[in-house]
């Protein structure tokens, strides 16, 4: 077969910046450990995340030319409100600054202490909304995704004997939402079946629970249905992404990344009273419904993302491109999430980095050492993300502890991807001298994204 090549040409490039491994060492010293507190400056293949860091088109960044900037009523909501209801079906359409700030809204309305929200897996800003508001985020993923290093094909599944069981001990009085997380992020960037979603909404309709969909990687899914679901090999992503969002009673969305956008996001949904809540909130913390938080140029923008990212060329290259990755560090023995998954490549820190304990952050710890040695900055996905600590301060880990290397969409080249892959390897090689870290300062929530670190003499 012939390589799979990227399907744009570049028209405007930006540059990256390159220092030594002597200076890395001291940057990553002042930013204690934590690659949210590196200057992007710093930094020289960025895969912290692939939120915001799309590459627009030349059409989106026309569209933001066009931008009506109305405070009430601007055609570029319109056609915001329209391409969304074409892609979801669905007809209430609310835009927001990002993601979080749907979660933020929609969990205020449906969160309460006593409550649970059952999910395959909640990305952190939705449990961290969902845990603020007093509820409990549960997550119910399917076995194959527990275990990382082996294979299968829709490894973000929602167990649904377990979401069944669930509801017979909470009582579904108590369980007022069921959302289903496309890509699963925190769960390795790994699709959702068709099949899956089918069942999870016949369970939820028999209870009477809504199920939504965090819809932001909608289309990777949709690609990978088309790709190992057989049903639907001769369908077009358009058709499967409308009959996936068919299932849903609602989605949230954030822009940041299946619609190519440096900012934005939404919730859609079909009923009524609760978009009507949903709206007398974002008021008064986002703005106006015709705009939301957002300005008439980032509506256009998230428009024409929605529909490029729709492109069998785009998704074709985009899936495997991490792909690509992923074998490679698989053929050098390095311990990666298996298979590829939409958006990033995972590592599975606590094989690795074998010798470090996980209550020193093993995942943390390989962050470090991926930019100390090649400038790569990336993100740890376990327990400094997801980490409890027990009524005797023992930390209770997460599931899994991932090192997550998102790419941005349309961004980097296939050199830069082979850079980054020697990278991992030579660090792989030397893996024996990375000493684990431990915590000196850190937020009661959403912890990662500030706390300070130290390693471990
Ligand atoms: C990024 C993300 C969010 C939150 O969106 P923001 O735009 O970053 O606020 C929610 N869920 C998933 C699965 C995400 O990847």
């Amino acid at each position: 077969m012939q390589t799979i090549i990227e399907p744009f040409r570049i028209k405007s490039v930006e540059p990256i910046y390159f220092n030594t491994p002597a200076e890395r060492k001291i940057i990553l010293e002042k930013a204690f450990y934590n690659p949210f507190l590196i200057h992007s400056t710093d930094v020289l293949i960025d895969l912290l995340t692939d939120s915001g860091t799309s590459a627009m088109s030349s059409n989106q960044w026309a569209g933001i030319m066009q931008g009506d900037e109305s405070y009430a009523g601007s055609p570029s909501f319109f056609r915001f409100e329209k391409t969304i209801q074409d892609i979801t079906g669905m007809p209430l359409i609310i835009p927001t600054h990002q993601g979080r700030a749907a979660e933020k809204i929609l969990f205020s309305i449906l969160g309460s202490k006593g409550k649970y929200i059952v999910s395959n897996t909640l990305f952190d800003t939705t449990r961290a909304n969902i845990e603020f508001s007093g509820a409990q985020g549960v997550d119910l993923i399917c076995e194959a995704g527990k275990h990382p290093t082996v294979p299968a094909p829709f490894k973000g599944n929602m167990d649904v004997d377990a979401l069944q069981a669930f509801i017979n001990e909470k009582g579904a009085e108590n369980i007022p939402l069921c959302i289903i997380t496309v890509t699963n992020n925190s769960g390795g960037g790994q699709p959702v079946s068709m099949q899956n979603i089918k069942a999870v909404k016949q369970v939820c309709t028999t209870h009477k629970i809504p199920l939504f969909i965090d819809a932001c990687r909608f289309a990777e899914n949709a690609y990978f249905i088309k790709l190992r679901e057989k049903e639907y090999a001769d369908k077009s992503v358009p058709e499967i992404v409308r009959e996936l969002f068919s299932y849903a009673d609602g989605c949230t969305m954030s822009a940041k990344k299946d619609a190519f956008a440096n900012i934005g996001g939404f919730l859609a949904m079909h009923n009524k009273e609760l978009a009507q809540h949903c709206r007398n909130l974002l008021i008064m913390t986002e703005g106006f419904p015709t705009y939301g938080g957002l300005a008439g140029r980032d509506l256009e923008a998230i428009a024409i993302g929605l529909i490029e990212v729709m492109d069998e060329h785009y998704l074709q290259y985009r899936i495997r491109s991490i792909e690509y990755l992923t074998n490679k560090l698989m053929a050098a023995g390095v311990p990666v999430m298996q298979p590829a998954g939409g958006h990033a490549v995972y590592l599975v820190a606590n094989e690795f980095l074998s010798h470090i304990p996980v209550k020193h952050y093993p995942g943390q710890a390989l962050v470090g050492a991926l930019y100390l040695h090649g400038g790569i900055r990336s993100v740890e996905i376990g327990s400094l993300m997801f980490g409890k600590y027990d009524d005797h301060a023992n930390l209770i880990p997460a599931q899994l502890e991932l090192v997550r290397l998102a790419i941005p969409r349309r961004v980097y080249t296939q050199s830069h991807i082979d850079y980054v892959s020697e990278v991992i390897i030579e660090v792989f090689e030397n893996r024996n001298n990375i000493k684990g870290l431990q915590i000196i300062e850190e937020a009661p929530m959403l912890r990662h994204f500030t706390a300070k670190l130290k390693p471990i003499e």
